[in-house]
């Protein structure tokens, strides 16, 4: 039986706007396919985790608290961290984790909490202004060459610089005071993005991307995935679709 293994980093800590669900929709097709899926959890005082030998690791947005508390915790496994993104292991970071795998991340305060530094981009909020991006978004992202509207949510003050390589262009936002017009960091084996959602729950052909991207990496091969039923999924879509963008159709 296949199988992937999956790293959760601070499930306790790292949890906002349904964050957690990402994790939920993974284990979901893959069990569907009769994959196993096997999720590990680290937190602060868990017994050091061994990085390089999961297909994925995970983790979601949180508060500049909780920032601040666990980028230390996370700071001391920097090498095997940057080990294990060298060797392809996969990282899928939402907001505050997106962040935090940055050099740092300042807030409205001014304060600053260091990051991983494991990628070249770096995150400020605006002290004067001390606005927050607040509500639905809708990128158009490429996943192996197919044009695919990703639709989240998004909260968050901080705003992110020098992103050698984004997640995708934005086609709606309702923050849309901000003039950005890409969203996200992506290479090859890491999506970093602020779409909270959860991300994955409304974008099934995302999920796929990452399990199909994991499976080839581990197996060697070019995976086929079994087409699951996504019809609730895809009712799910063409409604924000078209409520958003105007859109009757999903492509
Ligand atoms: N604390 C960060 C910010 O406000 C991240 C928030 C989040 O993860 N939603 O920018």
């Amino acid at each position: 039986m296949k199988e992937l293994k999956i790293l959760y980093l601070y499930p306790d800590m790292l949890e906002l706007y349904g964050d957690q669900g990402n994790i939920q929709v993974l284990r979901y097709r893959l069990e569907q396919r009769g994959i196993h899926c096997t999720i590990d959890t680290y937190s602060i005082g868990d017994k050091r985790p061994n990085f390089k030998s999961y297909d994925m690791i995970f983790a979601g947005g949180g508060a500049d608290n909780e920032q601040g508390i666990l980028s230390k915790d996370l700071i001391q496994y920097k090498e095997e961290i940057q080990e294990a993104e060298k060797e392809g292991v996969f990282f899928l970071l939402i907001c505050g984790a997106y962040q935090l795998f940055g050099k740092y991340y300042k807030n409205i305060h001014g304060h600053i909490i260091p990051g991983l530094e494991i990628f070249p981009y770096y995150t400020e909020s605006s002290e004067k202004e001390k606005k927050r991006y607040i509500g639905d978004i809708i990128l158009s992202v490429n996943l192996n060459g197919q044009e695919t509207k990703i639709i989240g949510f998004e909260n968050h003050s901080g705003q992110t610089y020098d992103i050698p390589s984004p997640f995708g262009k934005i086609l709606f936002r309702k923050a849309h005071q901000f003039s950005d017009t890409e969203e996200g960091f992506f290479k090859e084996n890491v999506i970093a993005t602020y779409l909270h959602g959860p991300l994955l729950s409304k974008n099934p052909k995302l999920a796929d991307y990452i399990i199909k991207h994991c499976l080839d990496k581990k197996y060697q091969e070019d995976t086929i995935l079994k087409p699951l039923n996504d019809t609730f999924e895809n009712l799910c879509r063409k409604q924000l679709l078209h409520k958003f963008l105007n859109m009757n159709h999903d492509n």
